[in-house]
């Protein structure tokens, strides 16, 4: 058995579209569960489409997600010389030939077809050129591209990793173009070329690639190479039920990136996209991944891009990630962020974290810590309790905070701050509401917050005596 090689091989005319890095993932996974090789092939042969910063743009989203490739990134633009001359050994061999048809006879057939409803595609007019026409022509230097013979009989059949059987006629595809008139190769016979010089083993890309596979089984057999096994992934469609898209929200895995989506959740949430753990299991580490991959557990049907699934698997990698290391992210993801600017971000992202779904929720609705908020003082009083009460719980919370000398404030955990207002209740007569309340509303101004204790932890001693002190003014 060959070792199994794999590649993802985008074109860089854009960003990196979550679904083509659902498709890297599954590549990269069946190579490492294989011991095998991940290759990056980078697919510029069409110069015309090229964006500027689409590689890097791969490398950095590729690296965030911990999908580390092998060996050199390879361009096939560095490999025209040896795509132009398989394309002139085909042509030699009468496997392919070159088409001298102008734009405006193309133009006509297209037409042609269309007025008679009859299928698009070349009608093999330079196929059948005399040996004497094509040596004319080529004396007059009439520019030309290489069209690929398409076998006219029989089918190209594969077992498809993911699909099982597969049989498509050859006679239902163009003689397609291996090589246009710039002398640039098309992605047709740059990939066939460039997957056997690689050694690739394995080709995973999505199902829309189908129709295609004819064209690229005949290739490799016109060549004479043995034939890689293809796996073809099932679409993403967004909620609306159409393949996904923009409307579904952000496309680009930098666009996660940037609201703060963590590249464990991003790809266990991709991962499930199609392939079946087989368990109630949902959470599963890359390593685990490797260990547990298999292209036979991929499942045919679309696949649902649900962002709320994704959202709440985001939030549970939050809880799960060192306050530390989450801390570290927001500061490279977000460093003019005033919230950042607070000694006490730490604590504050430690009971906040907990909430956050993505880390760009901490941005919003935090501001309290930073500055208290204007509030009536009504909602300091809990529905169930009264002025007096609430007066009399935030003087004695005042105290019992400052009588509390086992150890410093900084040293008190969120459990010793519980039971600090717990012993307040006890002791006095008085409701969970009657002293919970005010003393949360009074540290955060707030409707909806943290809870008391968190807010005792996070604001620390002298924020959280001068709110309370406040508040007790404030009611007065
Ligand atoms: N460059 C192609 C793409 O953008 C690769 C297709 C394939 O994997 O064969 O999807």
């Amino acid at each position: 058995m060959n070792k199994v090689v794999t590649r993802f091989a985008p074109s860089p005319t854009g960003g990196l579209h979550v679904g083509a890095m659902r498709t890297a993932l599954f590549s990269y996974l069946w190579a490492k569960h294989n011991n095998g090789k991940f290759l990056l092939r980078i697919e510029d042969t069409d110069r015309e489409r090229l964006v500027e910063g689409a590689v890097l743009e791969f490398e950095s989203s590729l690296k965030w997600m911990g999908l580390d490739f092998d060996d050199e990134i390879i361009y096939q633009s560095n490999r025209k010389e040896i795509h132009k001359n398989y394309a002139e050994k085909l042509v030699s061999e009468g496997k392919a030939y070159k088409c001298f048809c102008s734009k405006e006879r193309l133009k006509d057939i297209r037409e042609f077809q269309e007025a008679n409803s009859l299928p698009p595609g070349y009608d093999k007019h330079c196929r059948k050129l005399s040996k004497e026409k094509i040596s004319d022509l080529e004396a007059n230097n009439t520019p030309y591209v290489i069209r690929f013979a398409m076998p006219e009989e029989g089918r190209a059949n594969w077992d498809d990793a993911v699909r099982g059987k597969m049989s498509l006629e050859y006679a239902l595809s163009d003689d397609q173009i291996l090589m246009k008139s710039d002398g640039w190769p098309t992605y047709f016979l740059a990939s066939a070329i460039d997957d056997h010089d690689s050694g690739v083993t394995d080709i995973i890309r999505g199902e829309e690639w189908i129709p295609s596979t004819p064209k690229n089984i005949a290739i490799y057999e016109a060549l004479g190479w043995e034939v890689p096994r293809f796996a073809h992934m099932p679409v993403t469609i967004g909620e609306s039920g159409k393949k996904l898209s923009k409307r579904d929200g952000d496309t680009s895995v930098v666009d996660y990136k940037k609201k703060g989506y963590l590249p464990e959740a991003l790809l266990n949430f991709l991962v499930l996209l199609g392939w079946n753990p087989k368990t109630e299991d949902e959470f599963f580490s890359k390593d685990e991944l490797i260990k547990r991959f298999e292209l036979s557990d991929i499942n045919k049907s679309p696949a649902v891009f649900d962002l709320k699934r994704l959202d709440w698997m985001n939030g549970q990698y939050i809880r799960k990630t060192e306050t530390k290391k989450l801390q570290k992210i927001i500061n490279e993801l977000y460093p003019d962020a005033k919230i950042l600017t607070l000694s006490n971000f730490d604590r504050i992202l430690e009971i906040e974290k907990t909430r956050l779904t993505k880390l760009s929720d901490i941005l919003e609705n935090t501001d309290f810590y930073i500055n208290l908020p204007k509030y009536d003082p009504k909602s300091l009083i809990f529905k169930k309790s009264n002025k007096e009460d609430t007066i009399k719980a935030l003087n004695l919370v005042t105290k019992a905070l400052a009588y509390f000398t086992l150890v410093t404030w900084e040293e008190m955990s969120i459990v010793d701050f519980e039971n600090v207002l717990k012993k307040v209740v006890e002791e006095n007569n008085l409701s969970n509401g009657d002293v919970f309340w005010p003393v949360r509303f009074a540290l955060s101004g707030e409707e909806r917050s943290p809870s008391p204790t968190e807010l005792l932890w996070a604001l620390g001693k002298e924020e959280s005596e001068s709110r309370i002190s406040k508040a007790i003014k404030t009611i007065k």
